[in-house]
Formats: structure tokens, C-alpha cells, sequence
């Protein structure tokens, strides 16, 4: 296993012939899409790579990484830290038809002109789609108030009792 800063391209083609396998990191400061998402509070993200070819002929990518960022919390406007992993599996196309023909436990990534694949790109889409849909706390972290949702108060003594009303009218 190469510990190293990892290439922002690479054939796969080749990698996957050689059985390449790496590990290293990319900076997240040049993950603008995803810093447009949330806040780093790292400077690096941490991938490992393996290329290989698969029963069927097909290349393979395959990964996983973690990068802890920065997200608001949607009950609560805190920022809150947030462990984002990916794991990954991938196949080259040349075009989005070649993504019909794949297997569907592959997600596709298209070739650039240069027959390339842009991991850094492939890493920054993937942290993107790890990043929840709501962020916010765990119930017990979180500083909203606790009525409004899952406070754990008993749920009858907290209902109004419907009689209380009637009594009221009289
Ligand atoms: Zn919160």
C-alpha cells in the first residue's frame, strides 16, 4: 500500500492492470463545491483506492474515505461536527450510454478527453451525497427547545385533557 498525496487523475485502465492500490489525502480547502455545503473543520480528507478488473472485464474503483465537517443544525442554528464516509464503487464509461450497460452495484464515472478519471472530483461528489438531507444533532446534543419535538416527557401528562376545555365553558 503507497501512502501518498494522492493523484488528481489517473488512468484507470492501467492502475487497474497494475492492481493499484493507494492511500492518501486530498485537501478539502480545494473542495469548493463541498465547502459551498458545509464548513471543514480539517484540512484533509483521508481516501484509499483500489483498481482492479472484475469477473466481467470491467474496471473497477473502488474506495472509502472519511472527513469530519462543520454542518448547522436545522432545529437548532448551531454548528455541530459531522463524520462524513464514503465507500465506493465505480466503473469507467466513455459516455452515459456505457452507463446503461453497467451492473447496477457499480456507479458509472465518465472518462475525461484524456481517458482519465478525476478522483479528487469522484471523493468531493461522494462527500457531498454522504451529507445529510436535515443536518442536525443528536436529540440529546441538540439546543432547540425540547418540547417542540422529542422532549421525553410522559405523552399523556402532556396533553391537554379534553374536559379541562368543557370546564372552562361553564
Ligand atoms: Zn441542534
Amino acid at each position: 500500500m503507497q501512502n501518498l498525496k494522492l493523484p488528481i487523475t489517473i488512468d484507470p485502465y492501467k492502475s487497474a492492470q497494475r492492481r493499484l492500490e493507494c492511500e492518501g489525502v486530498f485537501q478539502l480547502s480545494e473542495m469548493k463545491r463541498l465547502l459551498d455545503a458545509c464548513v471543514s473543520t480539517q484540512e484533509q480528507v483521508e481516501v484509499s483506492f483500489q483498481f482492479d478488473v472484475d469477473e466481467l472485464g470491467l474496471v473497477v474503483i473502488s474506495g472509502k474515505g472519511s472527513a469530519s465537517v462543520g454542518l448547522t443544525c436545522q432545529r437548532c442554528n448551531d454548528e455541530f461536527v459531522h463524520e462524513l464516509e464514503i465507500d465506493f464503487q465505480f466503473s469507467p464509461v466513455k459516455n452515459a450510454e456505457g452507463a446503461d450497460d453497467l451492473p447496477s452495484y457499480y456507479d458509472a464515472i465518465e472518462l475525461d478527453e484524456n481517458g482519465e478519471v478525476n478522483l479528487r472530483e469522484l471523493v468531493e461528489d461522494e462527500l457531498i451525497l454522504a451529507i445529510p438531507l436535515i443536518p442536525r444533532h443528536e436529540p440529546e446534543d441538540c439546543n432547540a427547545e425540547s418540547d417542540t419535538t422529542w422532549g421525553e416527557l410522559p405523552e399523556e401528562l402532556d396533553k391537554p385533557n379534553p374536559f379541562d376545555v368543557l370546564k372552562q365553558l361553564k
